[in-house]
């Protein structure tokens, strides 16, 4: 018989049933009017949970290609841009626009670190002027979930504008685009909004498309103006994911029918649950012991045993998938993602597996009370 999988990630995420079965309905050709009614039913959807009246253009991409998006409409050759990095994916931001031959500033933290608006309106008032800054919601590789809101605010009061990687976070933790000033937020299918992998927003300011008209790096597939003329008219430039696009709107459609504000709450409790059963289980927390730390749980692996032995059994012996570290984190901790179509038994499995593969491996910890703890932390609810 074939394993049962259980996919403990940040990202890809569980697939709620009713999303995949309507990636088994018959394909849509992409200008046929039953199409179209759900394209602009996608669209308007996104804009309800990017919190913005904005445009929110949408690729058939994964997360970094509507970032890559972002650099080419935005940027022009030589471009003064700030990257606040913390982690893999603000690297990854920086090293991108080096790419296209932006002069990047950074304002770099160790990983697992906590960005602040003091040291952003420091930093900005030591550099040249940029018209850029990059942030980073969720860092997905350390667990740290930044205050977009005053950081973004600094970078305004600057004169630049906030361009955000929201792509673990939208859809689980508060993000207000229009309320909190954000000029481009950047999302995947794949992690919150329980789709899966290949669609991306970049989801565009007036501000940003003012920018826009200034910028001179090429594009073709992701070029901005082109995909708004497009969607304006419901027309896709491209041939899209059609069918990725059909299985977003049933997505879409629980995650509104609940309430963002739902989400938001029950991403808190899973959160603590899962940073309760971890302690419980006598291990160091990696990743910030706080509500807002909501997305991704980091840990440190016991002494003497690296993170890709418990990944390996866990998904080998098990059929559980959770995350080891990235780059410099590698084999040091071990991260569990509570995003999108998930509840407190997944995080009862995923510690019951991580405590029991530890064991295994030898590693002393406390055995049977990891997964009670959660459950009983959840149960408490968030207090007001
Ligand atoms: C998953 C993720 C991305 C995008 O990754 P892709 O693999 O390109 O979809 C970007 N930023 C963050 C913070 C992420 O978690």
């Amino acid at each position: 018989m074939a394993q049962k999988r259980y996919l403990f990630t940040p990202g890809p995420t569980p697939v709620p049933p009713q999303v995949l079965a309507a990636l088994a309905e018959p394909v849509l050709h992409h200008r046929a009017p039953d199409f179209r009614e759900v394209y602009a039913r996608v669209l308007g959807r996104l804009q309800d949970v990017h919190r913005t009246e904005s445009e929110v253009l949408l690729f058939t991409c994964s997360g970094t290609g509507a970032f890559e998006s972002a650099i080419v409409n935005l940027c022009s050759p030589g471009e003064r841009v700030l990257a606040v990095s913390a982690g893999s994916f603000g690297e990854r931001w920086a090293a991108m626009a080096r790419t296209y031959g932006c002069e990047v500033e950074e304002l770099r933290y160790s990983w697992g670190e906590t960005p602040t608006a003091d040291d952003l309106r420091a930093k900005l008032g030591a550099i040249d002027p940029v018209s850029l800054v990059f942030l980073v919601h969720s860092e997905t590789s350390t667990g740290v979930v930044a205050d977009v809101q005053s950081l973004a605010a600094v970078a305004k009061d600057a004169g630049a504008l906030a361009v955000v990687d929201a792509v673990s976070s939208l859809g689980a933790v508060p993000l207000e685009m229009d309320d909190w000033g954000l000029d481009v937020v950047i999302a995947g299918s794949q992690k919150a909004l329980m789709a899966p992998p290949g669609l991306a927003t970049a989801a565009v300011s007036a501000a940003a498309w003012e920018q826009v008209e200034r910028s001179t790096l090429p594009s073709f597939y992701l070029d901005w103006q082109r995909t708004r003329k497009a969607q304006e008219k419901l027309d896709s430039a491209f041939t899209p994911a059609v069918s990725l696009i059909v299985a977003l709107d049933v997505a879409l459609g629980l995650l509104l029918e609940d309430g963002l504000e739902s989400a938001f709450e029950r991403h808190v409790r899973l959160g603590r649950a899962c940073r309760a059963g971890i302690k419980a289980m006598g291990l160091e927390l990696f990743s910030p012991d706080e509500d807002r730390a909501a997305v991704v749980t980091a840990a440190r692996m016991p002494e003497g045993i690296d993170s890709s032995d418990l990944t390996l059994a866990l998904r080998e012996r098990h059929g559980v998938t959770i995350a080891g570290g990235q780059g410099e984190l590698k084999n040091l901790i071990f991260r569990i993602g509570h995003i999108g179509w998930y509840d407190e038994f997944d995080i009862a499995t995923a510690l019951n597996a991580v405590e029991l593969v530890l064991g295994e491996l030898g590693a002393p910890i406390e055995r049977g009370v990891a997964a009670s703890r959660a459950l009983e932390v959840y149960a408490e609810g968030t207090p007001v």
